[in-house]
């Protein structure tokens, strides 16, 4: 059995006087094709009176959509569209709270994100700092924060990251990208719906399932894997084979990719992520790459620790066609490589859990460069 010293060394967040996680999971979820048009009537109940409205966080790519028209709004109700384009940050988080708060007189009933990894993020952090003071900063890391959120709703567009099921979210700060990891991010009410997914552009397509399938690989291959997490992993592993190795019809795909994205972050959330995800924090701070294409592009060149995946991972790209840019690297001097190694090697618990304890006798900043400098 693990001591709570080690359970602190793996990072996984515990508060000291436990001795296993005791893991919130998502406690309402509706599934199936068309369900977005059940929204209206979920958050009925969660109204607390016509002056504390429900606050709806959209990625932009549906402003022109059939789906903006399809969003309720009763009350004061209000819908703000957010650019995906680059990662959610806490000086934005900030902006949107005061924001929010200028507006209203009243907490709001709600928050709603609808959109991809980005979105969902963006709407766990804001329904915290509702309720929390301070900057969204001041609560990066473990078990930061102390007062519930405001009822918060995940409506994923785009399937692979986990985020809808997950207990951080992601953020870049001032001073590090790190999550915000609690009991009180996860979202209350989660609607997966595929059909949002239909007009995912292919490459983004493949880069965020990509996560997903790299979730289960660094999972299934890593020293902290229990039945808990492997149940899940095996699970969407499986899932994202049918959905990239086999023909299936799009319908199909779209819900089993879904589902494994559900799934897969049901397994890590028990265990940690890997050298893929290590080295694409050093490109997403560097460069500002996202999450799926740097996993990518980073795992491609992984063989040495994940094999039997590197060669799946390839197959999938090959009979999708995608090609991953190359030269990313080239233009960086080596104190740029430099930065990334230090912060792909600060990422401890994800090295541990890739390797095992002794995990520097065999990363060392020399073997990152070179992996670096292929991409
Ligand atoms: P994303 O949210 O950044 O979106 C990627 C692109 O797809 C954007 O251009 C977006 O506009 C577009 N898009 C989304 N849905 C669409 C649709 N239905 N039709 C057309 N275009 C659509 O992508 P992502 O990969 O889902 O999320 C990446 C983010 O997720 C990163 O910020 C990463 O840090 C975060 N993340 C969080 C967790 C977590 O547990 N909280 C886990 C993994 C990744
Ligand atoms: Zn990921």
């Amino acid at each position: 059995m693990e001591t709570s010293k080690e359970m602190e060394m793996k990072n996984i967040p515990t508060r000291a006087s436990q001795k296993f996680r005791n893991f919130p999971m998502v406690p309402r979820v509706v599934f199936g094709n068309g369900s977005f048009d059940q929204l209206g009537d979920i958050l009925l109940p969660k109204r607390k009176n016509s002056d504390a409205p429900i606050i709806l966080l959209v990625d932009d790519v549906f402003e022109d959509s059939e789906l903006h028209a399809r969003i309720p709004r009763i009350f004061s109700d209000q819908i703000i569209f957010i650019s995906a384009d680059e990662e959610p940050k806490t000086q934005q988080v900030d902006a949107l709270v005061r924001q929010i708060k200028e507006s209203f007189q009243e907490m709001p009933s709600g928050i709603v994100g609808i959109g991809g990894g980005t979105l969902l993020d963006l709407a766990k952090a804001v329904a915290i700092l509702l309720n929390n003071s301070g900057s969204a900063a001041d609560y990066q890391g473990w078990d930061l924060v102390h007062r519930e959120s405001v009822y918060h709703v995940g409506i994923p567009t785009i399937s692979g990251t986990g985020a809808e099921v997950s207990r951080t979210t992601v953020l870049l700060g001032p001073e590090k990208k790190l999550g915000i990891n609690s009991d009180y991010t996860t979202f209350d009410q989660v609607i997966l719906d595929p059909e949002l997914t239909k007009g995912v552009p292919k490459e983004q397509w493949f880069y965020t399932g990509m996560d997903c399938f790299i979730h289960c690989i660094e999972s299934l291959n890593g020293t902290y894997l229990n039945a808990f997490s492997q149940s899940y992993g095996e699970k969407a592993l499986d899932l994202c084979k049918e959905v990239f190795l086999d023909t299936i019809a799009e319908e199909e795909s779209r819900n089993k990719l879904m589902m494994a994205s559900w799934h897969g972050g049901m397994s890590i959330a028990y265990s940690q992520v890997g050298v893929a995800h290590a080295m694409s924090y050093g490109l997403g701070y560097q460069l500002g790459i996202k999450h799926g294409l740097g996993n990518c592009l980073v795992f491609q060149y992984l063989e040495e620790f994940y094999p039997e995946g590197v060669v799946i991972f390839n197959e999938m790209r090959k009979k999708h066609h995608i090609e991953l840019p190359k030269g990313v690297c080239a233009g960086l001097t080596e104190n740029d490589l430099d930065t990334m190694i230090s912060i792909a090697m600060g990422m401890e618990p994800l090295w541990e859990n890739a390797l095992g304890p002794n995990w520097k006798s065999v990363i060392t900043p020399a073997k990152l460069k070179s992996i670096y400098r292929k991409i």
